[in-house]
Order: C-alpha cells, then sequence, then structure tokens
C-alpha cells in the first residue's frame, strides 16, 4: 500500500486537491485561505506545494492531501486512499483474499450492510405493490436504481434467514442494526427490522452504505419512517441523505438544498435539482450544518408547507446563520411538500428555488401576514424576526433589514434598532473562534509553529497574514515565558517575601501587555 501512497502524492498537486473543496489564493510560492476547519475571518490556512502539505495557525490543523480528505469529508484513512486513488487514476493493489476472522468488525458490518441493499434491491425488482407505491409517487426507474432503493419484505426473518445462510454471523448482523434480539432466555432467533417497508440506503459521503431508511408500505404501519440504530457505522444526527452523490454539485453550484425526507429528495434530484441533501428523521443538526458549510456557505430550506415544516425550517434556519451560513427559505405551496411539487412540475420546483428568499425577510413575510392586529405582529417581529437579524455577521446586511423590517411593519427604524441591541443572541458558536471539530484539536507546540511559520515565510517572503502569525506567534511565546517564570517562583516563593511578590506582580503585569497585544 505504501507505494499507492506515494504514486497518489506524486500525481496529484496539494493545492488542486484542497483547491477543490476550498477557495484558495496564491500567496508566493504557496497558497492561503480561510481555514475550513475553523470559522475565521482572515486567513490562517497555508498550503505548500514543495513539501505538499497544510497547515492552520488558528486551530492546528495539518497534514497532506490524505489527512485533508479523511478531515473533509469526514472519512477514515482507507476512503480517502480511495477518493484519491480515483481522482489520481491510480488503480489500488488489490488487498490479498481477505480472511473473514482478520477483518476489522467494522469492515465486516460494512460489508453485511452493503449485502443487504442488495438483498432489498432484488426483493424489489419482484414485488409489484412496492413498485406501484414507488411509481404513485413519482419514482422513475432510473432513479430506484441510482439511488438503490428496496424492499424489504413483510416477513420477520427473510433478511435474517438470507445473511446466515451466506456465512454472516448473528452477532454483525445486531451489530450492524439490521435485526433485534427477541427478549432474551426467549429462545427465539432475532428478527428483521425493516418489514414491509421501502428501503432507501444511507450512504456516507464517499457512497459506503452505512445504515438504512424504511417507508412503511401499509397505511397503518407505525413509525412512516423507521431509520437504523445508531451503530459503530452509523450517526443519526451527523450523516446527510444524498450527500454522496450531491456534494461535487453542491460545490460546483456553490449551494444546497435541503429537505426533510428521502422521498423530498429523490424527486428533487430527478427533477434535475442535483444539489439537494436531506436530513434522515431528524431535525439539521450543527454537525449537517457543519458539514455543509465545507462545501458552501448558502442554503436553501425547503421543508414541508405545514406547521411543523415551518417551525422546523424557523429552527435550522436560527442555527444554521448562528454558524455564519447565508439561509434562504424557499416557499412552497400550503400544504405542499417537496416531493409533490418536484414530481408535478420539475419546472415550478425550480421557480420555487429561485424565488426563495432570505431568511429574515421569508419569516417576515410569515409573520406579517399571519398576524393583521399590528401590536402583536410588532411583538413577534421582536421575539422572532430580530434575534435572527442579530445573527447576521454583517452589519450592512443588518441595516439592511432593519430598514426593510421598519417599511414592513411601520415601526420606526431607531425604535427597531433598540430592540435589535436587547436581543442576546443565545448559545452560537462565537463567529471567530468557532468550534473546532473533534479530532484535530491537538494543537501543536509552539516550537512546531514557529518552525511552519518560519518555512512559510522562506516561501513567501513578506506575506502580510504569515508576518501576522509570526508576531502573534512569538508574543504568545513570551506570554508562555512569563506564565514559566511565574509558577516557578511562585513555588519556591516564602510567605511574606514581597520582594518576590513584588517581582511576580511585575511579570503578571508584563504578560498582560502582551496579552493586550493580542488583541
Ligand atoms: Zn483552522
Amino acid at each position: 500500500m505504501g507505494g499507492d501512497v506515494e504514486t497518489i502524492k506524486e500525481r496529484l498537486d496539494i493545492a488542486e486537491v484542497i483547491g477543490s473543496y476550498t477557495k484558495l489564493e496564491k500567496a508566493g510560492q504557496s497558497f492561503k485561505a480561510k481555514c475550513p476547519f475553523h470559522n475565521e475571518k482572515t486567513p490562517s490556512f497555508f498550503v505548500s506545494p514543495s513539501r505538499q502539505s497544510y497547515y492552520c495557525f488558528g486551530c492546528g490543523a495539518k497534514g497532506d492531501i490524505f489527512t485533508f480528505v479523511e478531515q473533509t469529508e469526514g472519512v477514515e484513512f482507507k476512503e480517502a486512499l480511495k477518493i484519491l486513488a480515483d481522482r489520481a487514476g491510480v488503480e489500488l493493489k488489490k488487498f490479498s483474499p481477505q480472511n473473514k476472522a482478520e477483518q476489522s468488525e467494522k469492515e465486516r458490518i460494512l460489508e453485511v450492510l452493503e449485502e443487504a441493499s442488495s438483498f432489498f434491491e432484488k426483493e424489489l425488482s419482484s414485488n409489484i405493490s412496492a413498485q406501484k407505491y414507488l411509481k404513485t409517487r413519482g419514482i422513475g426507474e432510473e432513479s430506484v436504481k441510482n439511488w438503490n432503493l428496496g424492499f424489504a419484505p413483510a416477513e420477520w426473518r427473510s433478511l435474517y434467514t438470507h445473511l446466515l445462510s451466506l456465512g454472516y454471523k448473528e452477532e454483525i448482523l445486531l451489530k450492524a442494526g439490521l435485526v433485534k434480539r427477541v427478549e432474551p432466555g426467549s429462545g427465539k432467533s432475532p428478527y428483521d427490522v425493516f418489514r414491509d417497508r421501502i428501503t432507501f440506503p444511507l450512504k456516507d459521503s464517499s457512497g459506503t452504505v452505512i445504515a438504512f431508511s424504511g417507508r412503511a408500505l401499509a397505511k397503518e404501519t407505525e413509525p412512516k419512517y423507521l431509520n437504523s440504530p445508531d451503530t459503530v457505522v452509523f450517526k443519526k444526527h451527523e450523516v446527510l441523505y444524498g450527500l454522496d452523490r450531491a456534494k461535487d454539485k453542491i460545490r460546483r453550484k456553490d449551494y444546497a438544498v435541503l429537505v426533510e425526507g428521502q422521498i423530498d429528495l429523490v424527486l428533487s434530484h430527478q427533477a434535475g435539482v442535483d444539489n439537494t441533501v436531506a436530513s434522515s428523521g431528524t431535525a439539521f443538526t450543527q454537525a449537517h450544518l457543519e458539514r455543509l458549510k465545507k462545501l458552501s456557505k448558502r442554503i436553501i430550506l425547503a421543508f414541508d408547507a405545514d406547521a411543523a415544516g415551518y417551525a422546523a425550517s424557523e429552527k435550522s434556519a436560527a442555527l444554521a446563520m448562528a454558524l455564519g451560513l447565508e439561509v434562504k427559505v424557499a416557499r412552497l405551496p400550503e400544504g405542499s411538500d417537496p416531493a409533490e411539487v418536484a414530481k408535478e412540475d420539475p419546472a415550478k420546483w425550480k421557480e420555487i428555488l429561485r424565488k426563495s428568499l432570505p431568511a429574515v425577510e421569508h419569516f417576515l413575510s410569515l409573520v406579517l401576514e399571519g398576524e393583521k392586529d399590528a401590536r402583536k405582529a410588532g411583538l413577534a417581529v421582536k421575539n422572532r424576526i430580530l434575534p435572527l437579524v442579530a445573527l447576521l455577521e454583517s452589519s450592512i446586511e443588518r441595516s439592511h433589514f432593519v430598514s426593510l423590517i421598519a417599511k414592513r411593519t411601520g415601526i420606526k427604524e431607531d425604535v427597531v434598532w433598540d430592540d435589535l441591541k436587547k436581543v442576546k443572541v443565545s448559545a452560537a458558536p462565537p463567529p471567530d473562534k468557532g468550534e473546532v471539530q473533534e479530532g484535530i484539536k491537538n494543537h501543536p507546540s509552539r516550537s512546531d509553529e514557529y518552525h511552519e511559520v518560519m518555512a512559510l515565510l522562506k516561501e513567501n517572503p513578506g506575506d502580510k497574514d504569515l508576518m501576522r502569525h509570526k508576531e502573534e506567534l512569538s508574543i504568545l511565546m513570551r506570554i508562555d515565558e512569563f506564565d514559566e517564570e511565574m509558577s516557578r517562583l511562585r513555588l519556591d516563593m516564602k510567605e511574606g517575601d514581597n520582594k518576590m511578590l513584588a517581582r511576580v506582580a511585575s511579570l503578571a503585569r508584563k504578560r498582560d501587555e502582551q496579552r493586550r497585544k493580542m488583541r
């Protein structure tokens, strides 16, 4: 495998790989960008083609093309290798025929999920009523194939029996979330989780099946949608349905369309909106949105046009805006959902998306249309709309919406501003020091950083951002020194030693002076 890694590194240019995920700016012999791994306003993220590495002075993210793809796509090394091998046109040497016992448990789980997906697909091809259902929903044969839709038979153990006959152990089926154990001691075999349901395989961003979602075929079955339980390969609150197929389109079109259901998604893609993703039976989470943000900062929310959909879109909009995303909201005909609109008239679906309004404007219209009493409307604007305005990072935008609100409500602009100032921005991550992704938190040592900044400065002498980082770094190193010295003195200090105390106080003053320089 070592050979493959080297070949891929030789063939691919790191700036080109990273540049396809995030916009790079040339800086001497290297490139810089706003870091894709943490929120920031000025670039701290540097890519050095000569050393085939990247480095962020803000959050400490660093590595090569492989770690970059792992971190960006949220995949493990093996998948990153696959993605980059494809890109480089390198055919990976086949791993020796794998001994099942040697495979990691995770690999076996992924394999059995793939097997289950094929089983469901085959079942669909022979089940007329399931096919009929998909047809009435407007899902064409090509979409069925593209999305590997399937059918779980209305039996207790059809998948279970099938997988056991292929040699898989019951333990793995349980761990993959495909079967459920009957009460212990009953002596009965586990039974299938998905029964009499249309199945949608949920995939990770590289297209590997990691779970299923099942839509009940019979009207009376509850719940209507059922998801696999969380497993070692599936975390429901992180997975976006359709991301594997939509991610390149999102990057290219520079916006994503967010819908709530699997069928909404399939029909939206079928209608030609191939940058659509869906949450899977949950609300959109911070993890979902952060993942999308790496592809594009712009999203359109297109949820069901009913009370539940309105509430969900208001929540998602606030969360996304708090993360610094540009949010628009599509307005569907009352009582409809994206699936219906996209099925009936693809052109109309696109038109609705085109006409989507910035979140603040959209919700303002809804509030004003719903509330004819001026006083109550004013209150609703204050409680529901101003908190959204407060989330906008740009003051130009904020003042734009303040004027708009004033114009539409008849409230004086000054009053709107006063109210806006009183809004507490809730629990949102701070705009510039946003949470750094798990796994890349380990900040390298100062001397490593110093080494890196000096190397980059050699590649582009005099770069403003680099000079700033160097300056900050030397300040931080001075602060570290003062801190160390102070703790040494404190250790040695005897009670009542006023000279020593004065020395510590002076060190603290010097340190604080340095700290002030940082801001
Ligand atoms: Zn960073």
